[in-house]
């Protein structure tokens, strides 16, 4: 399929992990005849290295490359939502080797972003202390910014909280985007799956971001959402729709009519669908503006 008949995105899928090792060419396949390109994420040395040799290989796959947060720590990690096996592994301690990664993104013209990187407050390894955890994740953030704007290309950013609510991992998240506006490095990127409220996401908007929803979009509004009066819903609803972006995040957060099951690239499309539905819009003009949006920050397509 040549680009011209690209009609979606799914700008952050992991086709790169384990899930798929059995199946990822058919996978692919099947997003990219139904005029989806995607984005394969990278969460570590190996999974980015695997993202670039997709991308290489396959026109209308693109490559982001990082150090997920949560493979700063050795621990044991639950992914309910992925379903079955996938539901659990156990992540390695890995170091951000800023050489690497260099090299690994200069090695090819298909790697459009840094990421996923970011702050991770759900999943706190037993024994860590908070203080020396929390200044670890900031540290590797911060040298996957640097190396973005070295790279001139946008940052993709994970932010996830405290299951119990005690954090605010997007106000921190902020602090260090506003430094780096402040010093005169504006950054260009997005926030993957989103999960903040409404004042986030206008912050974010003001600080350069877009927003990128997931599958969870198709999801009941969770309940301590709408006991605080405001829901992810609420959320789509108000942000600009030239500042949005969408995706599956698969394995991870499959969509209904697919919730429960391995997630894949082609059900980006259900993820549009609900996003039209709640901004009460024609399916059509949603794609187009996201197409724009994805041309727009990561200039491919
Ligand atoms: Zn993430
Ligand atoms: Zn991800």
């Amino acid at each position: 399929m040549s680009k011209q008949q690209l009609q979606l995105f799914d700008i952050h899928c992991h086709i790169n992990f384990n899930a798929y090792k059995d199946d990822a060419a058919e996978v692919i396949q099947r997003s990219l005849e139904q005029g989806i390109g995607l984005f394969a994420v990278g969460s570590q040395a190996s999974t980015s290295r695997r993202a670039v040799e997709y991308a290489n290989h396959y026109e209308n796959v693109w490559a982001v490359v990082g150090l997920h947060p949560i493979h700063l720590f050795e621990q044991r990690i639950d992914e309910t939502e992925a379903g079955g096996e996938l539901a659990h592994f156990r992540s390695r301690s890995e170091q951000f080797d800023i050489d690497y990664y260099r090299q690994l993104a200069n090695s090819s013209d298909r790697v459009v972003s840094i990421g996923e990187c970011g702050l991770d407050y759900y999943h706190v390894p037993a024994g860590v202390d908070w203080a020396e955890f929390r200044q670890l994740q900031e540290q590797a953030f911060r040298v996957q910014i640097d190396l973005a704007l070295e790279l001139d290309v946008p940052i993709m950013i994970h932010s996830r909280n405290a299951a119990d609510g005690s954090t605010d991992v997007h106000a921190d998240i902020r602090t260090i985007l506003q430094e780096y506006a402040t010093a005169g490095q504006p950054l260009k990127g997005d926030i993957h799956c989103f999960s903040g409220t409404v004042q986030d996401m206008r912050e974010y908007i003001d600080l350069g971001m877009y927003i990128s929803f997931t599958g969870n979009l198709t999801y009941k509004p969770r309940r301590v959402d709408i006991e605080r009066g405001e829901t992810l819903w609420d959320v789509a609803r108000a942000a600009p729709l030239d500042r949005i972006l969408v995706e599956t995040d698969a394995p991870y957060l499959s969509p209904i009519p697919h919730r429960g099951e391995r997630n894949e690239p082609a059900h980006v499309r259900y993820v549009i669908q609900k996003l039209a539905e709640i901004k009460n819009m024609p399916i059509e003009k949603v794609e187009q503006q996201i197409r724009e949006n994805v041309q727009c920050l990561f200039k491919v397509g």
